[in-house]
């Protein structure tokens, strides 16, 4: 089974998978394709926006380079490719991974190479559930885990629990999108009294 495992930066994609590089049980059990490592080492990008300070990568390489690298895993484990370019990538399912946009500025807040403006457009992304929308235009199956206040351990289990359901043929409820909604917290917070318009 091929797995993408994505979410806007912050949310916890790459730590989830250091648990799991780590973790003899589940590293058995999964091969991991780090994406953006892949963009990055070998160049698979167009261009530079440089206003952004992103790459655009370019997914039609990145596909062949991913598809090549998943024929290399011979042992017959699951793959799971991870990065928030992930969903554009052939899966059998997408996990989103998400975290309340407060909690994404605080996380963000802490990389020494993230502007305010890189950290802001992220955290708004978010807050509009833009890698959700991209996700669930391409693939059927997607399902999202809220890491605002769980603890790593918890996204690993969840993120396991969701591959083991669907090995499994069933689906995994609790993970089905739609029972997020950053929009109406961020709006409750902001204005209490919804917003003041002239
Ligand atoms: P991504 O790979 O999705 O961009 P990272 O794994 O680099 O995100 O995590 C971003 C930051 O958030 C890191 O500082 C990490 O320690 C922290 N973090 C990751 N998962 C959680 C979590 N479940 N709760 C709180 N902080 C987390
Ligand atoms: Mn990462």
């Amino acid at each position: 089974m091929i797995i993408a495992l994505t979410g806007t930066p912050g949310t916890g994609k790459t730590t989830v998978c250091e648990v799991i590089k780590e973790h003899s049980q589940y590293r058995k059990q999964l091969c991991i394709i780090d994406v953006n490592k892949l963009v990055l080492d070998e160049k698979i990008y167009t261009g530079k926006d440089l206003e952004r300070d992103t790459f655009e990568a370019d997914i039609d390489r990145l596909m062949e380079r991913v598809k090549q690298e998943i024929e290399k895993e011979t042992a017959g484990r699951d793959i799971m490719m991870e990065g928030h370019l992930s969903h554009f990538l052939p899966a059998d399912a997408v996990i989103v991974l998400r975290a309340h946009p407060v909690a994404l500025r605080k996380r963000l807040g802490k990389r020494k190479d993230y502007s305010f403006q890189k950290i802001k457009e992220n955290a708004d992304a978010e807050a509009l559930d833009v890698i959700l929308v991209e996700a669930a235009q391409i693939n059927k199956n997607v399902f999202e885990i809220n890491t605002t206040n769980m603890n790593l351990l918890a996204v690993v289990k969840s993120v396991i629990s969701i591959i083991e359901a669907l090995k499994q043929k069933k689906a995994p409820e609790e993970f089905l999108p739609g029972k997020i909604n950053w929009i109406e917290q961020v709006e409750i917070t902001i204005f209490p009294s919804g917003p003041a318009f002239p």
